[in-house]
Order: C-alpha cells, then sequence, then structure tokens
C-alpha cells in the first residue's frame, strides 16, 4: 500500500501498537485497514482540528464519531470536568450530577419518562434488549442489515460500522444461540416486518433499529417507516428500540425523535450525551423501565454507572445544545455538504450524498441508497483515494465509506475553507481511482 507517506511518528506509535495491541487499536475501524495507510495517532484537539504526533493539523470530520458536537476542547465543558475531577473521581453512590443528567434528557425527550445510565452504547442496547425480553417474556427480536448497535452478541448479525467495514458476514465467538433469536431484516422494507411478525406470533419481543441509521454510511428512513415499526409492533405486542446513540442530542434537541416524532416504547443514548466521555444510557415507558432492578426483577448495574466526571461533561455539553446550536451546526454540514456535492460532480464522479439533519455520508455509487445490500454496491476504491488525497491536505474523514461524517458547533468559515480548499484534487483522485490501484 503506497499510503504510509509524512506520519513517521504515527508509524512508530503504531508500531509499538502493533506489538502489545491486536491491529495496534482498540477499535477496530481506526486502524485504517479499509482505506490503507498508517493511522494517525492524535496528540491533542482544540475546536474543529485535530493535531497528530507528527505535528500536522487537521481539520476534523469526525469528532471522535459524533460525541464531539461543540469541538475539541470547549472551555465550558473543560471548566465542568475540571471542577467534577477535583471534587473526586468516583464514589460508588448515588450523586447529584447523574439526577441532573437523567432530568434533562427526560426534560428534552417526551417519550423518556425515566432513564438508566451506563457507561457504553453497546451496554445500553444490550441492556435494553435485556429490558424487553424481560417485559415481554419473549426470546425472539429484530434487527435490521447495516445496523449496528454496538458489539452486543445477539447484535452484531449482518451489523453496520466496522462489521460493513470488512465486510464480515459474522463474527466468530458469537454462537448460533447468542444469534439464534436474532431475526435480520433488510433496512427500510416494512412488508419485512410484518411477515416477521406473522411467521413468529407471540414470540418477538422487539424490533430495534438505528433512529436514522449512520453505521452503513447514511441511510435515512423512508418516510412512515418508523412510524410502520411502531405500529407493528403495537399491533403484536413487541417493544419498538429506537438506538440514538449517534443521532441523540445529534440530529436535532431531541435526536432523531425530534424529526420525526415518531415515539419509540425504549431509547438508547450515547456519544453526544458524555460530552467526550464514557457515559449512555437507555430509558422510555416508566411502566417497562420500573422492570430494572432494584425496582424490579431485570438485572442490569455498573461500578462506573452516573461517574461523576462524565456526567458533569455530558451535562455541560447538552446544556449549551440549545436550539441555536443547531441551526449553526446544520448551516454548516448543508455548506460543506454542498461544496462535496459540487467537487465531485465537476469531475463526472458518480455519487450519492445522503443525509439526515446534520449527519452525511457520500456513496460513489449511482444510485440511491436505501439499505445495507446498496450499500455495499459503492465503489469503495473510490472512496480510498479521495479519503487520503484529503487527509494529506489537512482534512481528516472517517476511515470508510461506511461511516457518517460529522460537524461540530466549532467548524467556523475557517475549516470550511480548508475542506473547501482540498476538495478539487480529492475529487480528481476519486475520479482516476481504479479497483486495481485501490
Ligand atoms: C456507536 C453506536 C453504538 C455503540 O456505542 P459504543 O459506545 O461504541 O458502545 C450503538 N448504536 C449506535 C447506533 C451507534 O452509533
Amino acid at each position: 500500500m503506497a499510503y504510509s507517506y509524512e506520519a513517521p511518528v504515527s508509524q512508530t506509535l503504531f508500531d509499538r501498537a502493533s506489538l502489545v495491541t491486536p491491529g495496534g487499536v482498540n477499535s477496530p475501524v481506526r486502524a485504517f485497514r479499509a482505506v490503507g495507510g498508517t493511522p494517525r495517532f492524535m496528540v491533542s484537539g482544540t475546536g474543529p482540528y485535530l493535531t497528530d504526533a507528527d505535528g500536522r493539523e487537521y481539520v476534523d470530520l469526525v469528532c471522535s464519531w459524533g460525541p464531539m458536537i461543540l469541538g475539541h476542547s470547549h472551555p465550558a465543558v473543560i471548566e465542568a470536568v475540571q471542577s467534577a475531577v477535583a471534587r473526586g473521581t468516583s464514589f460508588g453512590t448515588p450523586g447529584e450530577g447523574e439526577v441532573a443528567l437523567a432530568e434533562e434528557i427526560v426534560a428534552r425527550i417526551e417519550p423518556v419518562e425515566q432513564v438508566r445510565l451506563v457507561s457504553s452504547g453497546t451496554e445500553a442496547t444490550m441492556s435494553a434488549i435485556r429490558l424487553a425480553r424481560g417485559f415481554t417474556g419473549r426470546a425472539k427480536i429484530v434487527k435490521f442489515a447495516g445496523c449496528y448497535h454496538g458489539h452486543v452478541d445477539a447484535l452484531l448479525a449482518a451489523a453496520g460500522s466496522g462489521v460493513a467495514t470488512f465486510g464480515l458476514p459474522d463474527t466468530p465467538g458469537v454462537t448460533g444461540a447468542q444469534a439464534g433469536d436474532t431475526i435480520v431484516l433488510p433496512y427500510n422494507d416494512i412488508q419485512a416486518v410484518r411477515e416477521a411478525f406473522q411467521a413468529h406470533p407471540g414470540e418477538i419481543a422487539c424490533v430495534i433499529t438505528e433512529a436514522s441509521p449512520g453505521n452503513m454510511g447514511v441511510v435515512p428512513p423512508r418516510p412512515g417507516f418508523n412510524e410502520g415499526l411502531k405500529a407493528a409492533c403495537a399491533e403484536n405486542g413487541a417493544l419498538y428500540i429506537s438506538d440514538e446513540v449517534m443521532t441523540g442530542f445529534r440530529t436535532s434537541r431531541a435526536g432523531w425523535y425530534g424529526v420525526d416524532g415518531v415515539a419509540p416504547d425504549l431509547m438508547t443514548f450515547g456519544k453526544v450525551m458524555g460530552g467526550g466521555f464514557p457515559a449512555a444510557a437507555f430509558g422510555g415507558r416508566q411502566d417497562v423501565m420500573a422492570h430494572l432492578a432494584p425496582a424490579g426483577p431485570v438485572y442490569q448495574a455498573g461500578t462506573l454507572s452516573g461517574n461523576p466526571v462524565a456526567t458533569a461533561a455530558g451535562l455541560a455539553q447538552l446544556r449549551l445544545l440549545d436550539d441555536a446550536a443547531y441551526v449553526k451546526i446544520n448551516a454548516v454540514s448543508a455548506q460543506i455538504q454542498s461544496l462535496v456535492t459540487d467537487a465531485l460532480s465537476k469531475e463526472g464522479v458518480a455519487h450519492r450524498l445522503q443525509s439526515a439533519s446534520n449527519m452525511f455520508s457520500v456513496f460513489f455509487t449511482g444510485s440511491d441508497v436505501t439499505n445495507y445490500e446498496d450499500a455495499k454496491k459503492q465503489e469503495s476504491f473510490r472512496f480510498t483515494a479521495f479519503f487520503h488525497s484529503m487527509l494529506s491536505q489537512g482534512v481528516y474523514l472517517p476511515p470508510s465509506a461506511f461511516e457518517s461524517w460529522f460537524v461540530s458547533t466549532a467548524h467556523d468559515e475557517r475549516a470550511v475553507e480548508r475542506i473547501a480548499a482540498a476538495l478539487p484534487a480529492a475529487a480528481r483522485a476519486a475520479a482516476e481511482a481504479t479497483e486495481v490501484s485501490a
């Protein structure tokens, strides 16, 4: 692979990492395997910029995969964290910060009457599924191909994100028993959902879906799809779980629920709500949440759940995310989206730029992408060329064609100008790319 340019310090760190950590990373997509080359080891971030170990600065269009919605090192978040740290970092008891964060979530999102805090999105979806099974007394769950819900055993079947990036059909280590109760359906296909309920009467505990998928690239629900899921669940005594780990507090003040208004029975959150720390949550109908220990029999727990530093960071971030913040993020996102489309169109590169509020991604294909099968048909080798051109010009994109791009309130005119300046050469590289050279 000819992409190991200009990152000698990162390369040295990656060599060290590869000796002591499988693949040299602690989360697979970070390793750049889909695009090749040396993953950049970052040392600091300010506003819309990241600086790597070789001292190069990048406009960041990953934002830690969504959480850094105010940009890096936002002064109010840093101050809240420093003041929390000074009071102690973990007590293993209840604390006011976690109450305030729960109140903020409940106040923003109407269908969430009660919420339980956890430490990762994976834990949130895992616990929500357990609760749905405990509440309904049923075993089967429905998920959609290309939707990623964390690395929960039962949810790794046909998952998005890293599983999509690496084209893994299935994951060794997940047993038939763990995946056997998972029904995987094509996304955006409401007929398939109705047929699944007919085929398994009284057996399906829940349908879990990304509120608007961003882990196979951005593939929004067709109009009426989420409403259809809700109705199918209600008619069949199953719970409708909307995974808003990515979209929550990102696509609007109230996440995707704030965009489409379809009220789920349970919802999951993570990413933005942690302010750059490990904080996540699941919540929803009070009568369902009442089944959780210690109020009810469904067990769920966590040594660091509701951690005072993480909750302080999350709360500080959410308090700054008012309607004006979303107007700003949406505007800069729209600006970047049109710059990308213009640059690719100018070079005659077949592509679809798809968006869901301020989340967006580019598919290198001539047809609309409505599900995972469509997404896999794109010419990923063009993305590889595009990615490396942008990287070499100081713009950091997600290192995979199957991930959303993220912006923040800190992405200002100067950052946008840098992106604009890099796009023509990147679009040309995409146009000239061939499958062999990728
Ligand atoms: C990121 C993500 C998860 C997993 O969250 P982690 O904090 O990485 O465990 C779950 N669901 C969705 C939709 C996500 O985007």
